[in-house]
């Protein structure tokens, strides 16, 4: 057997390798296509963003956030980066002065452990440092020292006014080392293009405005078929202008265009409304649902049981078997909307099926962040296993205005390219036919040259041939026709092109087609004729 390479893809990430990438490239042409038809613009958002960015936007509490994302940080130690992006976040975010006395022991372990680190990148000389920044690290020292000692103290307001003070001061200090603010490999786009609207002054533009981009996402996930830690998405957002049905209803018609036109089949559109933020919708149906599960709460697994206090709505997402029968018989949200919800989901209904598009309702699809509203939709595809999800989406109005913007409508989907390719594929192979989008990589044309005079006139046809458009293999050395034929037809070239020095005199080319072995003479002018035809 022969050894391992020294240098492998990191797990969970992989090379996409021709004729693959070509499939890969005509997805993503399809997609350029169809959505500009429907006057989206790209947008290319950087591929590292600030921690909170996705902290705030996809939710601090989701584990795309507290698990999954890869930080880059200027700190070498793990723990210590990590110390240093809590204590950030936590300093921006506002939450530490509200520090109860139990956190305060991990808040000053965290600080210790920071000063730490960063002594240890100071060595190294992998962080900017001066006399200054030095002062600084001993003031931040000394005075964890004071807060340190706070932890005798009994919890009031003297208490408090002394915790906000220092913690006011590590503010200013911490910034004050040059360290710059934590980020992060993107495990998403749609707060990126939040964020961009927002710093690009979209909302001056004419609204909605209709943006879509493609890339590498990046989450640390246990990888499996379908699943990877560095991923590509295809995604598309509206944002801004009203939040009109049929704002959806056509987000959703040329997303499914999007997949006709890639060749997908099996594909299933489920839709549902999950209502909005609010005690007469969405609040009100997520208390009944947590009244409901309590009562249940022994018969469900422990992450559905965790899942009661901290997000009941995640608790319909769960595929477990022995909880399925206890979750049909939850309430169901449609039958809590309020009267604007439920209105704003019929019209979208009816604007689908104006427009042809077939949907399954599925209760049970929701999202479980605040911001997240309305209209949610998946869509699944066969030939995927367990991953099968080739694309959510849904309307997030609270979103920009989450992130420091004004109120803005917004509404989006992703699809998981790697996904949707893993389907065509499979497609492809189960019907034996060729995918509409085509993956043909082989030259379509192999020049068989002998000779030095036959060599310029292969060089000079091949730089014409290419520049017309077709495929050509000109190999770099002389070959015998035997072997030449051979390797044209090993490389699965339709055409050879026999170049020796009769040809060359006669101004007569012989063009062999490899598959019917038919041979015949024609002129430069009249090949490339010949080819254009076919
Ligand atoms: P999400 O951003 O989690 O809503 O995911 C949108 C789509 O991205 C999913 O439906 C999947 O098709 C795809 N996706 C999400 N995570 C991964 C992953 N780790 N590997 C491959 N595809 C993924």
């Amino acid at each position: 057997m022969a050894s391992k390479p020294k240098f492998q893809a990191i797990r969970g990430t992989r090379d996409l390798l021709p004729p693959d990438t070509a499939l890969w490239n005509r997805v993503e042409q399809t997609a350029h296509e169809v959505f500009s038809t429907y006057g989206f613009g790209e947008i290319r958002p950087p591929i590292f963003e600030a921690t909170e960015l996705f902290a705030r936007g996809v939710g601090g509490d989701t584990d795309i956030v507290s698990k999954e994302m890869y930080r880059l940080e200027d700190l070498p130690e793990d723990q210590s980066a990590r110390d240093l992006a809590y204590l950030q976040l936590m300093i921006h975010s506002g939450s530490v002065s509200s520090a109860y006395p139990d956190q305060l022991a991990e808040f000053v372990g965290r600080v210790q452990r920071f000063i730490e680190g960063y002594k240890v990148a100071r060595q190294r000389e992998l962080v900017y440092h001066t006399d200054s920044t030095d002062r600084r690290l001993q003031y931040i020292e000394s005075h964890l020292e004071g807060l340190s000692a706070l932890q005798n103290e009994p919890y009031d307001a003297k208490y408090q006014n002394k915790f906000d003070e220092t913690v006011n001061y590590f503010k200013v200090e911490i910034r004050d080392l040059g360290l710059t603010e934590p980020k992060v490999l993107r495990p998403e786009a749609t707060a990126s293009v939040c964020r961009a609207y927002i710093e690009h002054n979209m909302q001056q533009m004419p609204q909605p405005v209709k943006l879509y981009y493609m890339g590498p996402m990046f989450r640390r996930e246990r990888p499996q078929k379908g699943r990877y830690r560095q991923f590509y998405q295809i995604g598309a957002e509206i944002l801004g202008g009203p939040d009109a049905p049929a704002i959806d209803a056509e987000l959703i018609e040329m997303l499914m265009t999007f997949f006709d036109k890639c060749g997908l089949q099996g594909s299933e559109l489920s839709i549902n409304s999950i209502g909005h933020a609010a005690d007469n919708c969405r609040r009100g149906y997520v208390a009944k649902l947590r009244e409901e599960l309590l009562k249940v709460k022994d018969k469900l697994g422990a992450d559905s049981q965790r899942r009661i206090e901290t997000n009941p709505l995640r608790v319909l997402d769960s595929k477990l078997e022995h909880e399925q029968p206890i979750i049909a018989a939850l309430p169901r949200i449609a039958d809590y909307l309020c009267d604007e919800c439920k209105t704003h989901y019929a019209a979208v209904k009816r604007d689908l099926d104006l427009r042809g598009v077939q949907y399954r309702e599925n209760w049970r699809l929701v999202r479980g962040l605040d911001y997240y509203m309305r209209t949610t939709f998946e869509i699944t595809a066969q030939g995927l296993g367990s991953q099968n999800a080739v694309c959510g989406g849904g309307r997030y109005d609270g979103l920009v205005e989450l992130l420091g913007g004004p109120p803005t409508k917004g509404i989006g989907f992703a699809i998981g390219e790697d996904r949707l390719i893993l389907s065509l594929q499979e497609t492809i192979r189960a019907s034996g036919s060729d995918s509409p989008l085509g993956t043909s990589h082989s030259p379509l044309l192999f020049i068989a040259w002998m000779g030095d005079e036959a060599y310029a006139a292969a060089v000079r046809a091949a730089k014409n041939l290419r520049n017309a458009g077709f495929r050509v293999e000109l190999p770099a050395t002389e070959l015998k026709f035997g072997k030449a034929l051979e390797r044209a037809s090993k490389l699965g070239s339709r055409f050879a092109l026999i170049l020796g020095d009769n040809e060359v005199q006669s101004g007569e080319w012989t063009l062999k087609n490899l598959a019917t072995s038919e041979q015949q003479k024609l002129s430069e002018q009249a090949l490339l004729e010949y080819l254009r035809s076919l």
